[in-house]
């Protein structure tokens, strides 16, 4: 078994950071979200995601997951699809220990082959965030140096890519669509968007799959360490990411598309 992690996945330079000709326009990536909804109307889950990798996407769709809280459970039903399909993962360099191992557990309990590890580019980061407390200064600028930028880079050929984000999450996430413009000319895919947490559940459960070790511990969404709280009861599961901010998502679910200078 071929247990790949890409480690050397850096964002380019400022130039190559933005994808600007990813796909079609405006107008045509509108046209192609009528298309996919209206042509998959009712599809959910494993079936939608078998005909996207088999049929609609093949060859040209990535998955992003954080090998956070619930990441198994999507992670789980796209291998057990096909185990090449690229999985793309932000190591901002901020994340916790558990995180990372849990992703190599992850890796293993389901056989995929092309992880992709991905960093955030050496030179901007220096230049940007030396004392390594942007994140606290101006934290949506630290995810566009650590996030935003390494996935825009490496989403380059892709012409979809599917997230494992739910409506239950929480009030930001509550109308999330299937299928969106990710604002760079490519198709994004939530096909567990209207999924419930015991689905979810029932997915880990079922197949036996490793949990992160964190959650246990009141961790319900599990993101950069400085960024991350414990979720109190009756808390919406995001509520612990950048408590006490406005901030409620890292921006790689508001947009691809250029923000750094
Ligand atoms: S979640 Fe926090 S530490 Fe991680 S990239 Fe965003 S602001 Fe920086």
């Amino acid at each position: 078994m071929d247990l790949r992690v890409w480690e050397d996945h850096e964002a380019g330079s400022d130039t190559e950071f933005w994808p600007t000709t990813a796909g079609d326009g405006a107008a045509g990536i509108a046209t192609r979200l009528d298309e996919l909804r209206h042509r998959y109307a009712g599809l959910a889950g494993e079936a939608l995601l078998r005909i996207l990798i088999e049929q609609e996407f093949r060859g040209r769709l990535a998955v992003v997951s954080s090998f956070g809280a619930e990441s198994a459970a999507l992670l789980a039903l796209v291998a057990e699809i096909d185990r090449r399909v690229p999985i793309l993962f932000l190591d901002t360099g901020k994340l916790f220990g558990e995180t990372l191992r849990y992703r190599d557990r992850v890796i293993a309990a389901l056989g995929l082959t092309d992880v992709r590890s991905l960093h955030p580019q050496g030179e901007q980061l220096a230049e940007d965030d030396a004392d390594s407390m942007l994140w606290l200064a101006d934290p949506d600028r630290c995810c566009a140096l650590r996030k935003v930028a390494p996935l825009a880079s490496a989403l380059h050929g892709f012409e979809a890519w599917v997230s494992g984000r739910k409506r239950f999450q929480g009030a930001a996430r509550a109308t999330l669509p299937v299928f969106e413009a990710d604002g760079a000319g490519r198709i994004k895919i939530n096909p567990l968007a209207g999924w419930s947490r015991a689905q979810i559940e029932a997915v880990l459960a079922t197949r036996n799959l490793p949990r992160h070790p964190m959650v246990a511990d009141g961790y319900l969404s599990i993101g950069c360490m400085n960024c991350t709280d414990r979720v109190r009861p009756g808390e919406d599961p995001r509520a612990g990411r950048w408590r006490g901010r406005v901030k409620s998502e890292c921006g790689i679910h508001l947009s691809l598309a250029p923000r750094l200078p």
